[in-house]
C-alpha cells in the first residue's frame, strides 16, 4: 500500500538520520512519530517493526516525507570504522536541531565557518580551523581516522597536552571561546596526520626497535610538529605517542609469535588492525 506524504513538507539535511528526520517532520505536522506510526499500523498500511531503525520504517518515512530513495542511506560504517550519529551544523539546518552521520566531515562546517561540536560556535575569527578541516577531509578521512575513532581521540589528547599556553590563549582571545577541543583542532589534525602516516608507522614499528629509540623519535617529531609554538609542551604529546606505539609494537610481536607470517598483508592493513586492536 502506498503511504501519502504528510501535508507540510520537511526538507531532509545531508546525512540526517531517520529518528531526527521523523521527529522534525512529525512536529512540523503538529503530531508525533508515535501517533503517525500507530495510525499507519491501525490502517494496515505497514506492520511497524519494534526496532527503531529498520528498512520498513525507513521506507515508510521516505514516503511520508516524499523523499528520494537515497534518504537515510549514509553507511553506519566507513572504511571499517563506525560512523557516529552527531548534531548537524545549526546553520546548515536553519537553526533546527537535527542529527546525522557525516563520515566525510570533521568538526568544522567550512561553508558556515562553524564548529559543530557541543556546544557549537562561530569560528570566523579562526581561519586555521577551516584550514585544518580541509586537511582532515583530504588526508584523514581516506585513512579511516573518523570523528569518534580511537585515532582521533588519541590525537586530540596529544594536541591538548602538547599545545602551548600562548597559542591557546591567542586563539581563545580572538574567538572569545574557551573550548579546549576547538582551540587545539589544528594540532589535533596535525598529530592525527602524523600517527596515521605510513612512513611514520614504518619507522615506529620496525621489528626489534628499542622502546627508548621509539621515544626519541616521538620527541623529535613532536618537537617539530609544535615548533611554531614557543611554550609548547610537545614532550607530553611525545610520551603518549611513544606509549601507544610501544603497545602496538608489543601487540604485533605477540601476534607474530603465535601466527604464521602474512606476507601479503600491507603495512596499511597491519596499521589498521593494530589501531583497531588498540581501540578496543
Ligand atoms: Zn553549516
Amino acid at each position: 500500500m502506498t503511504i501519502q506524504p504528510l501535508p507540510v513538507p520537511t526538507k531532509i539535511y545531508g546525512g540526517e538520520g531517520l529518528i531526527s528526520y521523523a521527529t522534525r517532520h512529525a512536529t512540523r505536522n503538529g503530531t508525533s512519530v508515535e501517533e503517525i506510526e500507530r495510525a499507519l499500523t491501525h490502517s494496515g498500511a505497514i506492520l511497524m517493526p519494534r526496532r527503531r531503525q529498520s528498512p520498513e520504517r525507513e521506507q515508510a518515512w521516505r514516503e511520508l516525507g516524499a523523499l528520494h530513495h537515497s534518504a537515510f542511506s549514509t553507511p553506519q560504517e566507513f572504511h571499517g570504522v563506525e560512523v557516529t550519529d552527531r548534531p548537524l551544523c545549526r546553520r546548515c539546518t536553519n537553526g533546527t536541531r537535527g542529527t546525522g552521520r557525516l563520515p566525510r566531515m570533521g568538526w568544522v562546517c567550512i561553508r558556515h565557518r562553524r564548529w559543530f561540536g557541543t556546544p557549537q560556535h562561530n569560528i570566523h575569527a579562526l581561519p586555521e580551523l577551516a584550514a585544518a578541516e580541509r586537511h582532515y577531509r583530504r588526508v584523514l578521512v581516506p585513512r579511516g581516522a573518523l570523528v569518534g575513532s580511537p585515532i582521533m581521540d588519541m590525537a586530540r589528547e596529544c594536541a591538548i597536552v602538547g599545545i602551548g599556553q600562548g597559542v591557546r590563549s591567542h586563539r581563545a582571545r580572538r574567538a572569545g571561546i574557551s573550548d579546549p577541543d576547538l582551540l587545539a583542532y589544528p594540532e589535533t589534525v596535525k598529530v592525527a596526520r602524523l600517527i596515521t602516516s605510513p612512513a611514520f608507522n614504518t619507522r615506529m614499528l620496525q621489528p626489534g626497535l628499542d622502546p627508548s629509540r621509539r621515544h626519541e623519535e616521538a620527541l623529535r617529531v613532536m618537537a617539530s610538529l609544535f615548533s611554531e609554538d614557543e611554550d609548547n609542551e610537545s614532550w607530553r604529546a611525545a610520551h603518549r605517542i611513544a606509549a601507544i606505539f610501544n603497545s602496538i609494537a608489543r601487540e604485533i610481536g605477540k601476534r607474530a609469535s603465535t601466527e604464521l607470517p602474512q606476507s601479503t598483508e600491507t603495512s596499511d592493513t597491519r596499521l589498521a588492525t593494530a589501531w583497531t586492536t588498540r581501540g578496543k
